[in-house]
């Protein structure tokens, strides 16, 4: 590819620090826009319920196919999170939510604590409920999930300052392609005119700092290692190093059997991992910032899209391009990477098909076993 068109924010490199690979901006999340004080209420709702549908790391599960609404409901959930049940008002925006108004059971803020600690049982303590919601502690600091936001104690009172992280729906296998309805195309074109223009809070970000022990770019710098992966040079936080040759490991299992990933590795022209960077159009830290996330970018045909930001510089619009016309890594590799805690670029509804990235979390959350030994 060429220069990175969507750079992100530049920043000054640490002492001893190679040049900054060029890779994917990966994820640019907008998130929930919230109502402004001195607005009526039912001004800030509107403009909540507009944006908040998709424009917050979607994945494909949720929206096109309209098999996994959980997410969106998960958004839309607030007030009955620690009881047990929750309440969606999804239906008020999209009918086939109505057969999930109401669900029974472990409530978001279990389920995603819990999720939190299983996957990362070297870093989280056990989750607990505390201080009215639940709560892990890591590293001796607790975090409250504070509507999605993990909160520590000090910014449980600001907490309307912050959007919730992704924990978003993540589907099992790529459904098969539809083209989005038209009322969504539409929506999708708003909101990609938008994206930059929109005023959205950003994630506190200090509970993966805490998580990864980066908090700037010298400490990034720390705890980053150099390996060799698919005959390449990258780097990578020490934390997933294991996790990282054994999904090597599988991929080159997978290639001995099958010729498709042996061109896939062949026509493999870039990989790249850590990068000092925020998500594009954000303040909210990237996951190559932590040394969490990989790139693997092949030689690409011109009739393939890998990310859906550089398919809207070539005036396409992005939510039209099918499966077929983007440069998806064969479904082996995908699954090695699954399988070991990483997550796929190419599920969002907003498709980054060269990015992996470390959230054993979300799977876990979506009940995709971790084959892995944790
Ligand atoms: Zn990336």
């Amino acid at each position: 590819m060429g220069g990175a068109p969507f750079p992100g924010r530049r920043r000054t490199a640490a002492p001893g620090a190679p040049a900054p690979k060029r890779s994917c901006p990966c994820l640019p999340l907008p998130r929930k826009p919230r109502p402004k004080s001195g607005r009526p209420v039912w001004y800030g709702l509107l403009v909540l319920l507009f944006f908040a549908v998709d424009f917050c790391c979607f994945s494909l599960g949720n929206t096109e196919q309209g098999a996994s609404l959980r997410h969106q409901a998960d958004e839309f959930n607030a007030s009955d999170e620690t009881s047990g049940t929750y309440v969606s008002s999804l239906s008020l925006l999209n009918p086939l939510a109505a057969d999930i108004t109401v669900q029974k059971g472990p409530s978001r803020a279990e389920q995603v604590v819990k999720a939190i600690a299983k996957a990362h049982p070297k870093r989280v303590r056990e989750a607990v409920f505390k201080d009215g919601d639940w709560a892990v502690e890591l590293r001796g600091k607790w975090y409250y999930y504070a509507d999605g936001r993990m909160l520590p104690e000090d910014l449980r009172g600001n907490a309307d300052l912050y959007s919730p992280q992704p924990f978003y729906s993540y589907p099992d296998e790529l459904p098969e392609w539809q083209p989005p309805a038209p009322e969504n195309a539409a929506r999708y074109a708003v909101m990609t005119k938008q994206r930059r223009t929109s005023r959205v809070a950003n994630r506190a970000q200090s509970f993966y700092d805490d998580l990864w022990q980066v908090h700037n770019r010298a400490e990034a710098w720390a705890q980053q290692k150099t390996i060799s992966f698919l005959g390449k040079k990258i780097l990578v936080h020490r934390a997933v190093l294991e996790e990282l040759a054994l999904v090597e490991q599988k991929i080159n299992e997978a290639a001995a059997a099958d010729p498709q990933v042996r061109q896939w590795i062949s026509r493999l022209e870039t990989i790249s991992a850590w990068n000092w960077r925020d998500i594009a159009d954000t303040r909210t830290r990237s996951n190559h910032a932590y040394g969490t996330a990989i790139d693997l970018l092949p030689s690409l045909r011109s009739s393939q899209e890998t990310y859906w930001l550089w398919t809207v510089q070539k005036n396409i619009d992005w939510w039209d391009v099918p499966f077929s016309k983007r440069m998806n890594p064969p479904n082996a590799v995908i699954k090695a990477f699954e399988a070991y805690g990483f997550v796929w670029g190419g599920k969002w509804l907003f498709y980054d098909t060269m990015h992996f990235e470390y959230r054993p979390e979300i799977l876990l959350l979506n009940g995709i076993p971790l084959r892995g030994e944790y």
